[in-house]
């Protein structure tokens, strides 16, 4: 046992904590389990913690237990309080508990630095969150990793290489600033009640530059372009993008008659500075 508290099934039963559909509810409640998940993000002993979607608490009780120094976690739904309130108690001074929807909270500005983010999160509020933490207005970012659960076709995109049917924008956008590797998977009986898809945790650190330099704003534009229309060949579907497109792609080595999938991140970087606008102009 990782905590002297009450196994997740009762805490379930004594509050009352059915799982919602429409919120996305799918509760681990393996503690063994969750303890894994905590000590994927490394090691928690200095830093503050961000989770995401604690529900009933399994994972922030691993995240606590494997030495967290402080806690902070944001929950939509409020029935799921008092079981948090339980937490805070045995961990006094290290457990902070939000209620309301992470979309709308900038809960990193309530952390001291070192951060790092760990969540069990519904699908869709996932995917936005992962990315607007890889597009902060600046980088280095204010947290140093991101360790979140996927569905595992989602994870497979982030960490997916040039050549694969997964990869595209999420991938490049999480490999051009990240070291980005998936360090646990997990079927669909992990949790209750089970989904219908496999599940996988990824853990995203962040590098200090970028791995090669390249205008954020330029580079987004450039990739959504390119796969947007990802059948298609780079002279076609960059074809707004510039005049010229078939010398500038000529010019940083790529076949004007390649396709997206087959382009590496380096090569996409090249892409985005010789398209970048110079500041004269
Ligand atoms: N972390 C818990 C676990 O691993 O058992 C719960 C995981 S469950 C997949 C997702 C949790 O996220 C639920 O507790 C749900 O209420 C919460 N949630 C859903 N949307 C949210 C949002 N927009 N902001 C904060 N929490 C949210």
């Amino acid at each position: 046992m990782i905590d002297t508290l009450p196994p997740l099934r009762e805490v379930i039963a004594s509050h009352d904590l059915r799982a919602r559909k429409s919120m996305g509810q799918n509760f681990l409640l393996d503690l063994n389990l969750t303890a894994k998940i905590a000590r994927s993000a490394g090691d928690l002993t200095a830093c503050d913690v961000l989770e995401v979607g604690p529900g009933p608490g399994g994972l922030t009780r691993g995240l606590l237990a494997s030495g967290a120094r402080k806690v902070l976690a944001v929950e939509k739904d409020a029935r799921c309080l008092p079981a948090l309130d339980e937490i805070a108690n045995a961990y006094p001074g290290r457990l902070q508990v939000m209620n309301g929807d992470a979309l709308e909270i900038d809960a990193l500005a309530y952390l001291t630095p070192p951060i790092r983010v760990v969540a069990n999160l519904p699908y869709n509020v996932g995917t936005e969150l992962l990315v607007r933490w890889l597009t902060p207005p600046a980088w280095p970012p204010v947290w140093d990793s991101l360790t979140l659960m996927f569905q595992k076709e989602v994870a497979q995109r982030i960490v997916a290489l040039p050549g694969s049917k997964a990869y595209g924008r999420l991938a490049i956008l999480a490999q051009w600033r990240c070291d980005a590797r998936i360090v646990m998977e997990l079927p669909p009986e992990a949790f209750t009640p089970a989904p219908k898809v496999h599940s996988a945790v990824v853990h995203l650190a962040a590098l200090p530059t970028p791995r090669y330099p390249a205008d954020a704003k330029t580079l987004s534009r450039v990739v959504a372009a390119a796969f947007n229309q990802r059948r298609k060949m780079l002279r076609a579907s960059l074809r707004s993008q510039s005049p010229d497109i078939e010398a500038i792609l000529t010019g940083v080595g790529i076949a004007p008659t390649a396709r997206a999938e087959e382009i590496p991140l380096e090569q996409f970087c090249a892409l985005a500075r010789a398209l970048q606008p110079s500041p004269m102009t």
